[in-house]
């Protein structure tokens, strides 16, 4: 006999529990091997579910080569790596006659499948809102699968977007070039203008004072999403009205080249006819003169001008009915007035 006293504590005071069984006599072999193939069972199962789960999340890389581009994607999106291959063939040469240059080293296209992956590769966190990022260090393109990121992501306007940043480092790489001209131009190249969203934005940083210094924009990546927007915005109206001031494609080529051979300052003074101070100064009326009042287009300004325009179609419609009456009133005095015979026969009518 064998007497087991298991002490346990609830709050202060100590209860023991007290039992007797024999070991030989109660535990048979078949009761020991019916209890181990249980644990057995049981141990399977949980490995069973822990290497589906582990599955789940492992990711089958593939890899298709488009010229110097080599694009890793996860095995079932093969159709965005498509559309990279689709962006490449329309936009590479494009890209290499805007920035004058060949690129031929090799580069890496990465479509990322979590947010780990995507930090992981940027060795930092950037921003939330990015969709991608160009990783000049390591020659990379990262981007994000919309199906995790965010559905919304415009993939290929991205991608472009990054394409650019690749070029532009390609052809300036060493040079003290702002942020705001190099992100001009990859929303140039990629957007091209711009749209009623970023025209909103612009006019609604207008009326609230709170349009960016061309210099507060080399702080993008610290930026909220909405900061961002219109840090974004306005490099790419600034990148237009330069368009507008060098003229024409040839003279921007030269103003590039300048740039290698002089710097910017030096370059952007000669080509653009002035400094940076006074560029800033005449694009901000540029885009006073063209988005102020867009405004307007703002949903909850909207609903005003429908207010606005139901009162004004009200006043109308009342002085209408009111004119209206009026003639009536002068129709009937001209059939029943003092002029009319009739009249005294009706007056006379409406005494009795
Ligand atoms: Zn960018």
């Amino acid at each position: 006999m064998v007497r087991i006293v298991i002490p346990f504590s609830l709050g202060k005071k100590t209860r023991s529990f007290s039992g007797s069984f024999n070991y030989r006599r109660d535990w048979t072999y078949y009761q020991v091997l019916e209890f181990m193939t249980k644990r057995l069972i049981n141990v399977i199962i949980f490995l069973f579910v822990f290497v589906t789960i582990l599955q789940g999340n492992t990711y089958h890389f593939e890899m298709i080569r488009h010229q110097n581009f080599l694009i890793k994607y996860e095995i079932t999106n093969e159709n965005l790596a498509l559309q990279v291959v689709g962006l490449l063939e329309q936009n590479s040469n494009k890209m290499e006659k805007f920035y004058d240059i060949d690129v031929n080293t090799p580069v890496s296209v990465v479509i990322v499948e979590s947010l780990e992956d995507f930090d992981s590769y940027a060795r930092s966190s950037l921003p939330t809102w990015t969709g991608a990022a160009y990783l000049s260090s390591q020659n990379i393109i990262l981007l994000k699968n919309p199906t995790w990121s965010n559905p919304e992501i415009n993939f290929q306007r991205e991608f472009l977007h990054e394409l650019s940043h690749l070029y532009f480092h390609k052809k300036f790489e060493g040079k003290d070039i702002p942020l705001w001209y190099n992100e001009g131009l990859a929303e140039y190249l990629s957007v091209g203008s711009i749209d009623l969203h970023s025209g909103l934005v612009l006019s609604n940083a207008i009326w609230a004072k709170s349009i960016l210094p061309f210099d507060r924009i080399d702080s993008l990546l610290f930026f909220s999403k909405q900061k961002a927007e219109l840090a974004y915005a306005q490099s790419l109206s600034a990148i237009l009205f330069l368009y507008e001031r060098l003229g024409n494609r040839e003279n921007w080529n030269y103003f590039h080249q300048m740039i290698l051979e002089k710097g910017w300052e030096p370059a952007f003074r000669e080509n653009v006819k002035m400094d940076l101070i006074d560029f800033e100064v005449t694009w901000y009326h540029y885009i006073d003169d063209k988005y102020r009042w867009l405004f307007i287009l703002n949903a909850e300004n909207l609903i005003w001008v429908a207010l606005l325009l139901v009162l004004i179609a009200g006043m109308y419609l009342v002085r209408y009915r009111n004119k209206k009456i009026l003639k009536k009133w002068e129709y009937e005095e001209q059939i029943h007035g003092f002029d009319n015979p009739d009249y005294s026969n009706f007056e006379s009518g409406y005494k009795e």
